[in-house]
């Protein structure tokens, strides 16, 4: 899979430049919002709001290369849940990101099945 700079972003004017709102690759959820950035041209502006403030609020898979936020993320292994599931139901949709009870089997916000190994 290609590797991919950045996370899934939307791009807001701004008087003073551009405003990013970068999104985790899994969930959708928002990750961060960024103060606004100028560049030379839209990669490098785009790179450098990342850079500065994106990157930070995210993690890198090293499995398949998404950016995803904590919530999303299995630190033991250094890969996305979706890459390496959690042995424990997650506590969170991995669609969504919708709040999940452990008697979940279906997520109760968009209806997919909660996937989890062991038990
Ligand atoms: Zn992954
Ligand atoms: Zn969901």
């Amino acid at each position: 899979m290609k590797r991919r700079l950045t996370a899934h972003y939307e791009m807001i004017a701004d008087n003073e430049g551009n405003r990013y709102q970068f999104f985790c690759d899994l969930s959708g959820a928002l990750g961060c919002t960024t103060k606004p950035f100028r560049g030379d041209t839209p990669e490098k502006e785009l790179l450098l709001a990342w850079e500065k403030e994106g990157r930070a609020e995210f993690n890198h898979c090293h499995r398949c290369g998404k950016w995803v936020s904590d919530v999303m993320y299995n630190a033991d292994v250094l890969e996305c849940v979706e890459c390496a599931p959690w042995e424990e139901q997650p506590e969170y949709c991995l669609q969504c990101g919708h709040k999940i009870s452990p008697s979940d089997k279906h997520c109760p916000r968009c209806g997919s099945a909660l996937k989890y190994e062991g038990r």
